[in-house]
């Protein structure tokens, strides 16, 4: 597994890497985001949607689960705070293995069906405005993504 962590101190330094992350995306990559509300899931959602070529405007999922939006290749944008239990059967895995890229705030909630091989990536609020945040990969392509972005 790689792990690799740094320390942004704004939210535009958060955004601006993963706007980088969104440029270098391809169909069936998956990317969970972790941390407490407030830590930057959404806003970092927000830069790689930018990296993608999003024109629309990226706000958390709050009355569905799952948002899409069309870019270089398409968003999905998933945020399963609000899921009670992970027996209800969404069909993610057309998502997961389908032409976007997923990202999925909050993943516990569906752990069990999320690929093996993903990107993950921690945000830790140290600051109002500074937030440590880790990535690690979990197999080969998510390997060679965090590489690609650590360059
Ligand atoms: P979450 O989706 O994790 O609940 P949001 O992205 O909605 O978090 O909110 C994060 C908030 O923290 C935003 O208001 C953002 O401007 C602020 N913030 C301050 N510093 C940072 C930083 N370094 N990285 C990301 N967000 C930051
Ligand atoms: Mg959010």
């Amino acid at each position: 597994m790689n792990e690799w962590s740094l320390i942004t101190e704004s939210p535009e330094a958060t955004m601006e890497l993963a706007e980088k992350l969104g440029e270098i995306v391809k169909p069936g990559d998956v990317i969970t985001l972790e941390g407490d509300l407030g830590a930057g899931k959404t806003s970092f959602t927000k830069g790689l949607a930018k990296g993608l070529g999003v024109k629309r405007v990226v706000k958390s999922p709050t009355f569905t689960i799952i948002k899409e939006y069309n870019g270089r290749i398409p968003l999905y944008h998933m945020d399963v705070y609000r899921m009670e239990d992970d027996t209800e059967d969404l069909g993610l895995e057309e998502y997961f293995y389908g032409e976007g890229v997923s990202v999925i705030e909050w993943p516990s909630m569906i752990l069990a069906q999320l690929p093996e091989d993903r990107m993950i990536i921690s945000l830790l609020h140290m600051g109002e405005t500074s937030r440590k945040i880790t990535i690690y990969s979990t197999g080969a392509r998510s390997s060679e993504l965090v590489k690609e972005l650590s360059l």
